[in-house]
């Protein structure tokens, strides 16, 4: 049933994750172990499937393999189904097992990509997991979809009650149980006020992004999944700043053929009637991991082989995806960005491979734009540091935020205990930012930045105030940021963002952040 309602335009790999649990439904793991353990013991159903999911969880706690180890989620997923249903059954007092879902608030352990996108469809209202981090892939997927969500709260389950009425304040990271006539009023306010602020804001989808003292702006686009180019398109998007390819690499055996890929690219660059379209190559391991068996065992994923030191590593997975972006860029302006390089050497060993792809395909005939723009994203500290030498090797630079942060503080962008430590604002990592700028400025090469702080309106000023120009957001925020574009003189600003730098500490970089938010001079 669940099968069913997918709508046909979702992604294919979302579609296949529900696929897989169907075929964990046929394994003879869940229906012919329990039967047995019934008949021998005579316990009840649900005891027996409680039974062989631990078993099963004993044999996947003995893997080497730590990406494996992690896939008894999966039967987990499935398991928690049949025993809800079974469960409901014996009670009718329980939660009917296919409820309306329109306008409830989940509260789960942790979701995948998958249950985030059928929440949209059921019409959910918001989410809170007692698991992942806000810069999770997951809580990304939530806000490009605009459901609301906190999540790793950690006692949610045992607070929460059934049924109770939930205030889920995204924003502020707060959840109010049963609350009072007081505070539903002011929250009831508040989401009148959100929606009016929505429709106004919608006002200025065609207006360019100019700034008072007349500058252009750029303002672009962050996507996931092939659906979200109907949000992008809505919001008047300048292209799209970053399109990440690993989504098209989940949750299947194989790794997309190159023809698949050329498909997919050139499919998204006609959408998008030539406005430019970055694409970054595969960025796979840490908390993006495929099924198709490349993951590695790592203790540290995160430091370890991800992104293109996976690629440059495994040249069978990179060459077809290369190829597909330099046939691609034949039908419209691409270009190609390359995630989590860390020094010169991978830099030219980077565009020594892209220059064979090239002459490989001369020599068969095939078209493309010998003039590609290639680019990399800086979320490495190192790459900051040393900015100057890869502007001037290269055609662009794109700061992925969401990284460097996670380097530069090292703390684990999805582990919720480290959490709190997670701040745009600590000054290095705003020196890193502005060392990037001024490297790209100096090398006349233009700077984007497609991590979340793009799309993040406290920060909109600041950031055009150290000279940022292109910024690259999930499309629910692009507006917003727009908004504030237009009401914004940088050239009086600029003076007044380097002075942010040299704060010392987060408390006055906020404050001095805060100040420069308020001033409409
Ligand atoms: C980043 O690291 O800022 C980024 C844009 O990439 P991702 O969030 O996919 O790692
Ligand atoms: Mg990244």
């Amino acid at each position: 049933a669940i099968r069913e309602e997918i709508p046909e335009e979702t992604a294919r790999d979302i579609a296949s994750f529900i696929d897989t649990h169907l075929l964990m439904l046929e394994d003879s793991m869940l229906t012919t172990t329990p039967v047995q353990l019934i008949r021998e013991t005579r316990c009840n159903a649900e005891w027996a499937l409680r039974q062989q999911r631990d078993a099963v969880a004993r044999v996947f706690d003995t893997m080497d393999d730590a990406y494996l180890r992690t896939r008894i989620d999966d039967i987990d997923h499935v398991v928690n189904r049949i025993l809800r249903i079974l469960l409901a059954g014996d009670d009718p007092g329980t939660e009917p097992v296919t409820p309306s879902l329109k306008g409830q608030v989940i509260v789960a352990d942790d979701l995948t990509p998958a249950d985030t996108v059928l929440m949209k469809n059921h019409g959910v209202a918001a989410f809170v997991t007692e698991y992942g981090g806000p810069m999770s892939h997951t809580t990304i997927l939530a806000r490009s979809l605009q459901i609301p969500a906190v999540v790793g709260t950690h006692h949610a389950r045992r607070t929460l009650r059934q049924g109770e009425a939930l205030i889920v304040d995204g924003e502020q990271g707060v959840i109010v149980a049963d609350p009072d006539r007081a505070t539903l009023r002011h929250y009831r306010q508040r989401r009148s006020g959100e929606r009016r602020r929505r429709s106004e804001l919608a006002k200025i989808s065609d207006t360019p992004a100019v700034t008072r003292d007349g500058r252009a702006i750029c303002l672009q686009a962050n996507i996931e999944l092939p659906e979200d180019l109907r949000a992008v398109r809505k919001m008047g998007a300048d292209g799209i700043g970053l399109y990440r390819t690993e989504f098209l690499y989940m949750n299947r055996d194989e790794p997309p053929s190159e023809e698949e890929q050329f498909v997919d690219y050139r499919r998204i660059l006609r959408t998008m009637q030539g406005l430019p379209v970055f694409i970054r190559t595969l960025d796979l391991g840490a908390d993006k991991q495929v099924d198709g068996g490349v993951a590695s065992g790592a203790v540290n994923p995160a430091l370890g082989l991800r992104a293109i030191r996976l690629c440059l590593k495994e040249p069978e997975l990179f060459r077809p995806q290369l190829r597909a972006l330099l046939r691609a860029s034949a039908h419209g302006p691409l270009r190609i960005m390359f995630p989590m390089l860390s020094n010169a050497q991978e830099l030219f060993q980077v565009l020594g491979l892209v220059e064979e792809v090239k002459q490989e395909l001369a020599d068969e005939g095939l078209a493309y734009d010998p003039l590609v723009p290639l680019g990399a994203i800086v979320e490495v500290p190192a790459v900051a540091v040393v900015a100057p030498t890869f502007a001037r090797n290269l055609d662009f630079l794109s700061i992925g935020t969401n990284d460097l942060i996670q380097y530069t503080l090292a703390i684990d962008r999805v582990d919720d205990e480290v959490n709190y430590l997670y701040d745009p604002l600590h000054p290095a990592v705003l020196r890193l930012i502005h060392m990037t700028l001024k490297a790209g400025h100096k090398a006349g090469i233009p700077v984007a930045m497609c991590g979340e702080m793009a799309g993040d309106p406290r920060l909109t000023r600041l950031l055009l105030g150290l000279g940022l120009t292109q910024f690259s957001m999930q499309p629910a925020s692009l507006l917003e940021v727009k908004r504030i574009v237009l009401d914004t003189d940088v050239g009086a600003l600029h003076r007044r963002a380097l002075a942010v730098l040299r704060a010392d500490t987060h408390e006055q970089m906020a404050e001095r952040v805060d100040k420069l938010n308020l001033d409409t001079e």
